[in-house]
């Protein structure tokens, strides 16, 4: 098992699949993107389903989610999820993507043994769409959602970061969007995880100030209060059910306590927290011949040492030099 010195397991793996992507959020990436890594740097799909065999099968990880960068850019992107699929016992398989692509590939992946996903969306207007991402992609985004739910990815989960003076307005009209088609909503506190070291507090808008925009016009009720467990997000019935929306306050409301998560990034290297520091290489050591029992010892290892929270408040917080999209959201 993959435990730490607090004591918490890791059971949910993010595997980032590529470090590329088709968008530009601007609290991801700048605008002219990034210098992507090299092919020989990236993990294999061979190389990604030996690690995620080793990690279902000797390290009790019971949750694969495919991120990025963007998910979808990777060409062998069904197959690994065929592969996580068959692994026993059979963890939940689940994609994190901008939904570009997805009127495409959602039918194919369901059929290959994916379980959810989660798609990105942060305004339904298509100039500031074309404002947050660079790309006037909008209505890819929304034919990828609805080939998510015809091919059966219920619930569809929609991640939203909203952002003062950008795309704060539309909360309320995101949430009656979700609603109206049986999307689960969860609205996420933007991060210190950008490229361009560009975050400030003074611009996130947080989990209070979302509430405090959608009380006045939805009745929300805590939905299993006190079970929010490992799960990030304190869920809420909306106006009675069945309908609900998600508030994740990463920043304010750390969650860190109870985390379960480990990264495995598109260049193979350990990360035990997203804010982590140091990563531990299994690329290296997986192309120098160590054998899965190696593997598995040092990932257990990397586990370890996870710290006991992101220190975002700390006045030593250091952003991490990788981005989010390096790193696997
Ligand atoms: N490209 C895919 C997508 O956008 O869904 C997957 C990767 S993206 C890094 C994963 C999630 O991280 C997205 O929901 C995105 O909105 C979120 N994200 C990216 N940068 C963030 C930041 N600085 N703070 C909070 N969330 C962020
Ligand atoms: Fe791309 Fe996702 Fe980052 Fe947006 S948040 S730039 S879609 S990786």
């Amino acid at each position: 098992m993959l435990v730490d010195s607090f004591g918490r397991v890791a059971a949910d793996l993010r595997v980032s699949l590529t470090d590329k992507c088709n968008l530009r959020c601007t609290y991801c990436m700048p605008p002219e993107g990034l210098d992507w890594l090299p092919k020989p740097a990236l993990l294999t799909a061979d190389e990604i389903s030996r690690l995620v065999a080793i990690a279902v099968e000797r390290l009790g990880i019971t949750e694969v989610r495919y991120t990025g960068g963007e998910p979808l850019l990777r060409r062998e992107v069904v197959e690994i999820v065929a592969r996580t699929a068959a692994l026993r016992p059979r963890p939940q398989v689940s994609i994190t993507s901008n939904g570009i692509g997805l009127a495409r590939l959602a039918a194919p992946l369901a059929a290959a043994g994916l379980d959810r996903v989660n798609i990105s969306l942060d305004t339904l207007d298509g100039e500031t769409f074309v404002k947050l991402s660079h790309r006037d992609r909008l209505a890819d985004v929304l034919s990828g959602l609805a080939a998510a739910d015809a091919a059966g990815l219920r619930p569809v989960k929609v991640n939203a970061v909203l952002m003062r003076g950008v795309n704060e307005h539309e909360a309320v009209r995101l949430l009656r969007f979700c609603l109206e088609q049986g999307y689960e909503l969860r609205f996420i506190e933007q991060m210190p995880l950008d490229a361009q070291h560009g975050w400030r507090r003074e611009d996130m808008v947080t989990a209070d100030e979302i509430l405090s925009i959608l009380t006045p016009e939805f009745g929300l009720v805590p939905d299993d209060p006190g079970e929010r467990g490992s799960a990030p997000a304190e869920i809420f019935l909306v106006d009675g059910g069945p309908g609900r929306v998600g508030v994740i306050g990463s920043v304010t409301r750390p969650f860190c306590g109870a985390c379960d998560r480990v990264r495995l990034t598109a260049d193979g290297q350990i990360r035990n927290c997203l804010f982590a520091t140091e990563e531990s290489d299994l690329r290296e050591a997986m192309r120098t011949g160590a054998s899965d029992d190696e593997l598995a010892r040092r990932w257990v290892a990397a586990v370890r040492g996870k710290r006991a929270g992101h220190g975002i408040d700390d006045p030593s917080f250091l952003q991490p030099a990788r981005p989010m999209s390096a790193i696997g959201g």
